[in-house]
């Protein structure tokens, strides 16, 4: 079984819950949605080859041809593993999902949890693969931003998480209305009020917010009358100097 890999790289999560965990990220080309917001590109069949870092002063980070097999990206990432102490690996893209296969055979090889960074819309792909995930960053995405409903899918994707540690990730833009909103929130009480909530402002290239913080606040004490936990993060990868 092989993948289609953009990068396999050390660093610390740059957003919502897990901000500053060290991670080995493994990022997958190709999605199945088109944010407007989209910062990755990631079309498959772009990326000729694959990035992968060493973190080893005498090995020098190096590049290897797509696709990468499951045994050669296992053994990538668990030598980083065995360099540095990793909270966790985090299958980034992209969609990973749609790799679905492949990271459960990659899991099977490798020594820490499993952490998904998945658009929340490939709910049968997520029960496939349940058993190998330990943590899900489900981001939903409203009409106002991938120019479709997803709700449906949103829903029975959060259902199947929540056996799972789960939070949602919210991308806060000035387009996301009152409903897209309280269609959010709603849908994450009637499957667990507990489940968290990040609302993450948009963050421009420069690293600046342009939303105020007052309607920020404001969105945070609404969704705190329907859900326990409701956590405002920005983006930190830009502050921070990181990818
Ligand atoms: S789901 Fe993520 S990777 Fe896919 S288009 Fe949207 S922002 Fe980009």
């Amino acid at each position: 079984m092989t993948g289609n890999l953009i990068e396999i790289f050390s660093s610390a999560q740059g957003e919502g819950p897990y901000i500053g965990r060290r991670q080995v990220f493994v990022r997958f080309e190709g999605c199945n949605l088109k944010c407007w917001y989209c910062d990755t590109a990631c079309t498959i069949g772009s990326h000729l080859q694959c990035a992968v870092e060493t973190l080893k002063p005498e090995e020098p980070d190096f590049f290897v041809q797509n696709p990468v097999s499951v045994e050669d990206a296992a053994g990538y990432i668990q030598n980083l593993l065995d360099v540095v102490p990793h909270h966790s690996v985090s299958f980034t893209g992209g969609e990973p999902l749609l790799h679905a296969e492949f990271i459960a055979a990659v899991a099977e090889r490798i020594s820490a949890p499993v952490f998904l960074e998945t658009n929340g819309t490939l709910p049968e792909k997520l029960k496939k693969i349940l058993p190998y995930v330990d943590i899900v960053s489900m981001d939903v995405k409203p009409p106002s931003a991938v120019g479709e409903d997803l709700w449906a899918r949103h829903r029975v994707f959060l259902e199947t998480a929540a056996r799972k540690d789960v939070y949602v990730k919210l991308v806060v833009a000035e387009d996301l209305t009152e409903t897209e909103f309280a269609k959010t929130c709603r849908m994450i009480a009637d499957v667990s009020a507990d489940i968290p909530l990040i609302l993450q402002p948009v963050t421009l290239r420069d690293g600046s917010v342009p939303l105020r913080a007052a309607s920020l606040l404001e969105m945070q004490a609404r969704a705190l009358r329907v859900l326990r936990d409701v956590r405002l993060i920005p983006q930190a990868h830009t502050m921070m100097g990181i990818r």
